[in-house]
């Protein structure tokens, strides 16, 4: 994971602490933000160091407030006009010289648009390692090495990548997969104003105006229910049967890769390895298999509830709730019993 040529990073030992990027738009966190504050506590807490929160933007009081309440032991704020939406260059140029500064071993972002974007031109001015798409992260207190835990070829082996000779260990972890720290009002901590340098005239892009859509795949991963649907369903018009057991149960329309390419629903409904990873409070699977590249999306559910006529079907082994039958017959009468509820 190193940066080729880039050599060792000289002084490897001085770096101490845990930092992590409180991804925000427009003032709101990023759900991730506080996954990273949930994890980066426990790596900081086992290798005895602080936690630190970097948030940048413009106006973002009540997001570094967050961040201490959510764990960090300092935030660090660098608050400016130009940082009001999100620009590579412009949080690169301010957040890089203050991760120099602050050295902390381990520097976490969320693999979200925004977070993939930033870690890779930090990683490469820093000259460090970045594991892309964590999955899982330990570390060990005596070597310091963060185990950076990704899944590799095809999702059917866990890759462990360590960072051994540059500074700080870097890697971006995917939304949903880690416990959001608690908020804890009250919790105290130190919030450090970061004098911020950055001339809108010296920046090579401007923002002309931002165009605020309905952004499906946001409301998809963010659904406290989510009713996704395969190719049991076995004609695109049957997708009728997923949206009317949505409306009923307040949740939003999910579904495998297979009806995807199939050309039956938009590629922003995929869950999955190459779709979006879901942590919903229910997550019903109607014909759907449960092939490993569907349920690495959507295991961390918190209840899950299939629907297979194949008592085989891999999906029974992630599932909390399973009825084995035909879904034409059991969805409409599941949704009829909880219309009634
Ligand atoms: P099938 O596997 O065909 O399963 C249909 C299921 O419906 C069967 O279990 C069957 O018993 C059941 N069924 C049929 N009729 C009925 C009925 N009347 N009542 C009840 N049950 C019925 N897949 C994803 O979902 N997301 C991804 O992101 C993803 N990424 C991939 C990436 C790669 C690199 C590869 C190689 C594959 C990927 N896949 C992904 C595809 C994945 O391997 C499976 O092929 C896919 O998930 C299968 O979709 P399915 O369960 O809808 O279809």
């Amino acid at each position: 994971a190193a940066a080729r040529g880039a050599g060792e990073t000289p002084d490897l030992e001085s770096y101490r602490g845990v930092g992590i990027f409180i991804e925000q738009h427009g003032g709101q966190a990023a759900p991730v933000a506080w996954e990273l504050a949930g994890i980066g506590r426990k790596l900081a807490d086992k290798l005895g160091v602080e936690l630190i929160g970097f948030v940048a933007g413009h106006q973002v009081e009540a997001v570094a407030q967050e961040a201490v309440e959510r764990g960090c032991d300092r935030v660090l704020v660098m608050d400016h006009p130009a940082l009001g939406v999100y620009r590579n260059e412009a949080y690169a140029r301010v957040l890089t010289p203050v991760i120099r500064e602050v050295k902390p071993e381990i520097f976490l972002l969320g693999a979200t648009t925004t977070g993939r974007d930033l870690a890779g031109t930090i990683a490469t001015t820093l000259q460090t390692g970045l594991t892309a798409d964590c999955t899982q992260l330990d570390v060990d207190p005596e070597t310091r090495l963060l185990d950076a835990i990704r899944p590799a070829f095809l999702e059917k082996q866990l890759a462990v990548i360590l960072c051994k000779k540059h500074r700080p260990q870097m890697a971006t972890v995917r939304p949903k997969m880690m416990e959001p720290a608690p908020r804890q009002p009250g919790r105290q901590g130190e919030i450090v104003r970061v004098p911020v340098d950055l001339d809108e005239s010296t920046l090579r892009t401007r923002v002309l105006g931002v165009i605020d859509e309905p952004d499906p795949q946001a409301q998809l991963e963010r659904a406290d229910v989510v009713v996704a649907g395969g190719r049991g369903l076995q004609d695109p018009k049957n997708l009728k049967l997923l949206f009317d057991f949505a409306q009923v149960v307040g949740g939003v329309v999910g579904a495998s890769r297979a009806i995807v390419d199939a050309g039956w629903i938009g590629r922003e409904h995929q869950v999955g390895q190459t779709g979006l990873t879901v942590r919903p409070k229910v997550y019903f699977a109607f014909g759907i298999s449960g092939a490993i590249q569907h349920t690495v999306g959507m295991e961390n559910s918190e209840l899950i509830v299939a629907v297979n006529k194949d008592p085989d079907a891999p999906i029974f082994k992630v599932a909390d709730l399973g009825v084995v039958g035909d879904l034409f017959a059991v969805v409409p009468a599941l949704q009829a019993e909880l219309a009634r509820r």
